[in-house]
């Protein structure tokens, strides 16, 4: 009995810290956020490749609100640009013949004008929705390429060039589900290159 009760107060002990700590935690915590550090899929089906990326805002222009001037709308724009030209972020084997059909750019806290392909610069000269400035405030990017290849039985790997354009970032969990199953890489700027 006494061995029972021991054991049901190692559970307790073991549950509580987790119950205490769901509150803290917020909605998109799936993946840790964590400056410097973004996650990469990549889902290969036929010719068929698809390529997501989740970053902190922080990682890829300094700050995660809404851009306050024009200064920090050129950064938004900036970045906007460098993930849209998919030649100089992911270079696939070149026999594959890989083609970019399509890319999707989101943030909860950046007006999507300011990071589509043809924004302007008057997108988003009136809004503010930096209100809230609190240092614990979180905000990410999440993009998406597809890219559709002739000869997918060539591709052998990408090279993710996404540290040489954004400094800030360290490190890029990527995650492969393909034709050879799935797999596992950690990135970072001296290790660019995705194998499966
Ligand atoms: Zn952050």
């Amino acid at each position: 009995m006494r061995r029972v009760m021991h054991f049901m107060r190692l559970i307790l002990i073991a549950v509580i810290p987790s119950l205490i700590s769901v509150p803290m935690t917020s909605a998109h915590e799936s993946t840790a956020h964590v400056h410097g550090r973004a996650t990469l899929e990549v889902a290969i089906e036929g010719g068929s490749v698809q390529i997501s990326l989740d970053s902190p805002l922080d990682s890829l222009v300094g700050f995660e609100r809404a851009p306050r001037n024009e200064k920090e709308r050129q950064l938004v724009r900036e970045m906007s640009r460098k993930l849209r030209q998919s030649d100089h972020t992911f270079i696939f084997t070149p026999q594959s013949q890989c083609r970019l059909e399509s890319v999707q750019l989101e943030s909860a806290v950046i007006e999507p004008g300011l990071l589509a392909a043809d924004s302007d610069s008057n997108v988003g000269k009136d809004l503010d929705r930096s209100s809230t400035n609190s240092p614990d405030v979180h905000s990410e990017l999440s993009a998406t390429w597809h890219f559709q290849c002739a000869v997918p039985e060539s591709l052998q790997g990408i090279k993710v060039s996404l540290f040489q354009h954004f400094p800030s970032l360290k490190r890029i969990d990527a995650a492969v589900v393909g034709p050879k199953g799935q797999s596992r890489t950690r990135l970072s700027p001296k290790s660019t290159l995705l194998k499966w």
